[in-house]
């Protein structure tokens, strides 16, 4: 299911009826290619408030209609959870791609980012894997908070969102040291969760909390 404001929420959640989960990611946007964030500013928030409206039909539907992983991984790390998806968090991320030549490369969602961005010196025939843990871009995505840019070591929400999706983060010049073109919504969507997770939790025992999810 991808991010699509001013469709109905209802609609969205229908089009994911079928699939018992779906894995609610925003568009790949490299900072100087996707959504100028003087468009955001102007248009308000339209990706964080499609996601709150998503979210909201979600936590009422009853029964619960499709699990939604965005979702999940943030009430699981207001719960005190690690996150287990690389949209969301500071979890190291643990996967290499192995291409059809034998190249030893970074995950896909990186190449929105910029040409070759996946790319690593390393080959299944010269190299283990376990070599891809020294490679610089790739240590980038094991050290959580350490590569943070200033914006999001100041931001209140840093240990939730992490600075968003890697990808969202490029910008020629200073890399991949920036908040999400995201930032916004990310920190729109997340507030909105916890408050709701609050008042779950506040609320008599009458019906299953977004945490059951
Ligand atoms: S909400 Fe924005 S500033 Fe805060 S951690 Fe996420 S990307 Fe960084």
């Amino acid at each position: 299911m991808r991010a699509r404001p001013g469709q109905r929420s209802g609609e969205d959640l229908r089009g994911a009826a079928g699939a018992r989960s779906a894995d609610d990611r925003l568009p790949a946007a490299a900072r100087e290619l996707g959504l100028p964030s003087a468009r955001l500013v102007a248009d308000g928030l339209p990706y964080g408030d499609w996601l709150v409206a998503v979210f909201e039909r979600w936590r009422s539907a009853r029964p619960r209609e499709t699990r939604v992983r965005l979702f999940n991984e943030i009430i699981r790390q207001l719960c005190g959870s690690p996150s287990r998806s690389e949209s969301i968090g500071l979890a190291p991320v643990a996967v290499v791609v192995v291409e059809t030549d034998g190249g030893i490369e970074q995950i896909d969602t990186l190449k929105s980012a910029y040409d070759g961005a996946t790319r690593t010196p390393l080959h299944v025939l010269r190299n283990s894997f376990d070599e891809a843990l020294f490679e610089p871009a790739i240590v980038a995505r094991q050290i959580g908070r350490d590569a943070l840019s200033e914006t999001c070591l100041s931001c209140d929400l840093a240990g939730i969102c992490g600075g968003g999706l890697y990808p969202h983060r490029y910008r020629s010049g200073s890399g991949f040291r920036n908040p999400s073109v995201y930032s916004r919504d990310l920190y729109r969507l997340i507030t909105h969760i916890r408050s709701a997770l609050r008042e779950e939790l506040a609320a008599p025992a009458s019906r299953p909390s977004p945490a059951e999810a």
